[in-house]
């Protein structure tokens, strides 16, 4: 059995979504990021709102990497954990 590198429940050091996908999470430094989308923004990479760039209908990051992107009810998701916190939230 491979041992999980993130073994405690963790949040996105950008968004606070809480981590339930690993698989778009991304740690850097003890830091952890819900996908790369966050991590860019966390490094200061990108600017909030750029032009013709999907924005996550939770945390607002604007999406530029789609292999994390979610769809979940026509609403563009940086990642399953924040589609994920938005559908707990509205129940
Ligand atoms: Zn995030
Ligand atoms: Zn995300
Ligand atoms: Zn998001």
């Amino acid at each position: 059995m491979p041992v999980p590198e993130v073994t405690i429940a963790s949040q996105c050091h950008q968004c606070a979504s809480i981590i339930v996908d690993y698989s778009s999470a991304i740690e850097v430094r003890g830091r952890v990021y819900c996908c790369n989308n966050c991590r860019l923004i966390g490094r200061g990479q990108l600017e909030p709102g750029v032009p013709g760039v999907p924005t996550c209908s939770h945390c607002s990051s604007p999406i530029l990497d789609s292999t994390s992107m979610v769809d979940h009810k026509g609403r563009p998701y940086c990642c399953y954990n924040c589609a994920a916190m938005h559908m707990s939230a509205a129940r």
